[in-house]
């Protein structure tokens, strides 16, 4: 007879796992199902961080340890980044417990103890320097897994959890839940298998988002659109940079424009690293890497302007294509490079100034051009504002030789509507992770899936179950 199952997790990402372990230590019997490989057989060739051009993209998102199994694993320990943990929590301090949680948890499993950190002195500095121009510095306390090893970490921990009596399914594509009565009671599985379960967690990360979309769509549970971001890489000589760089590797700056009141930040950094193309369907857009064995003299960042819609378009993926779609557009195909010089002067750039420029552009495939004519105005402007204060703190950095790519879209999924337990409206279907746009990075999709674990089991605890 087929075993009975009281809990099923969609998802092998962090989510899932710590989800699944909060519900294995107190004896429940759970199934993951991951529509990837397991870790071990995920091979993946990476060229440089995160970007293999050897193998099935699915390899680098899907399978045990979901989409961090391939990178390099920077842990941020903070609740406020990548998500905000304080949404589901009453305390500040019940937030921040949970992310002490989950790193010990990654200790536990073989992660290096040690803290990638700066001199307490410098970093004040720093704050200091920001703060004197109304930006808001965050520190970050991280920890690096190191691409090596993150391999090492996942098996250590699934091979926990597996002693715990948590089975695996892999190579297995979830394709609906089961409801009665506006109760979920399991799951279907692609070959149209069905497996009953008390509870079901949801837990599909950034590459299983449109499923989410989907099941959201067909049986009314409750969600919004993100926000979006849309922005600019920027890239200027690392010589610029490396003042805040040698303090943090990828510095977040905060910064609330004056004329607009708009949320910008920095984001992802790449020290003496690389532009490259990203394209989505009808859409070339721009993020940055960096090579562990290979220097560029140059270092690049995103420059984001987080935009909410509310009506009559709520729809922000909307706005975002159809703003990725002009840029194509008037780039014919490839992304849009300016000068910062001459997007301050109204002007587009041409080969010709670019070829002059002091900072050499990394990503050679572009066009010169306009970048005021491909996005809103607001954002143009929210963008140079930004630059001119990140200029006071990092001198240089919003010179005219400076280099604008755009578009630089990060699209979010629906985030779903879950109380505190991370239960959706629908009962017995709880959320985590990214693919339920209640996380977006390593730390908060685990602790979310703490969360949702969590709630399973006062769910499965009341009487009269
Ligand atoms: C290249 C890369 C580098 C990154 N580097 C970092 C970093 O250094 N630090 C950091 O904090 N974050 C990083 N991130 C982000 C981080 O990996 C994610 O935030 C995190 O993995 C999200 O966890 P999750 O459990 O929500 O989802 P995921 O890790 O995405 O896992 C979701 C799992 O669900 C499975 N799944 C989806 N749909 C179905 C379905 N229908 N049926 C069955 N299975 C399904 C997928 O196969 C996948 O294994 C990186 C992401 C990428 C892609």
């Amino acid at each position: 007879m087929a075993k009975k199952y009281e809990a099923v997790i969609v998802g092998a990402g962090p989510a899932g796992m710590f989800a699944a372990l909060e519900l294995a230590q107190e004896k429940r019997k759970v199934l993951i199902v991951d529509r990837g490989k397991d870790a071990n057989a995920r091979s993946c060739r990476m060229e440089y961080a995160g970007v293999c051009y050897k193998c099935d993209p699915c390899n680098i998102l899907c399978g045990v340890g979901g989409a961090g199994t391939f990178s390099d694993g920077t842990l941020n320990l903070r609740p406020d980044i990548g998500g905000n943990l304080r949404d589901y929590t009453q305390t500040d301090e019940e937030a921040w417990s949970l992310v002490e949680e989950v790193d010990k948890t990654f200790i536990r499993y073989g992660v290096n103890d040690q803290l990638v950190a700066a001199s307490a002195d410098k970093i004040e500095q720093l704050k200091r320097r920001a703060a004197s121009v109304g930006v808001n510095f965050v520190d970050i306390k991280q920890r690096h897994i190191g691409s090596d090893f993150t391999q090492k970490v996942i098996n250590e921990f699934k091979r926990d959890l597996e002693s715990r009596g948590v089975d695996f399914l892999l190579e297995t594509r979830v394709r609906d839940i089961l409801l009665r009565d506006g109760r979920c009671h399991g799951i279907v599985l692609e070959d149209g298998r069905r497996i009953p379960a008390a509870s079901v967690l949801l837990a599909p990360g950034r590459v299983g988002a449109n499923w989410t979309n989907s099941l959201v769509d067909q049986h009314g549970i409750k969600a919004k659109y993100a926000p979006i971001d849309i922005g600019v890489r920027v890239e200027v000589q690392s010589i610029v940079m490396d003042c805040v760089t040698d303090i943090n590797r990828d510095p977040k700056f905060h910064i609330r424009t004056s004329e607009h009141d708009d949320f910008v930040r920095t984001f992802c950094t790449n020290r003496r690293g690389y532009i490259v193309k990203e394209r989505y369907d009808g859409i070339v857009g721009v993020n940055g890497h960096s090579f562990r064995d290979k220097d560029s003299p140059n270092t690049n960042f995103a420059l984001l302007v987080t935009i909410d819609l509310t009506e009559p378009l709520e729809n922000t993926t909307t706005y975002g294509e159809c703003i990725g779609r002009l840029a194509y557009t008037l780039g014919g195909g490839k992304p849009i490079l300016q000068r910062m010089g001459d997007l301050r002067r109204g002007r587009r750039s041409t080969d010709h100034r670019i070829a002059r420029n002091t900072v050499q552009n990394t990503l050679k495939d572009v066009t010169p051009g306009d970048i005021a004519m491909a996005l809103p105005h607001r954002i143009v402007m929210d963008i140079l504002e930004s630059l001119d204060t990140l200029d006071k703190i990092i001198p240089g950095v919003a010179s005219d030789s400076t280099l604008l790519y755009a578009p630089e879209i990060k699209f979010y999924a629906m985030k779903v509507h879950v109380n505190r337990h991370l239960e959706t409206s629908i009962e017995n279907l709880f959320a985590a992770g990214d693919g339920t746009g209640l996380s977006r990075d390593i730390v908060n999709a685990s602790a979310t899936g703490i969360l949702a674990g969590r709630g399973m089991l006062k769910k499965m605890s009341k009487p009269g179950r």
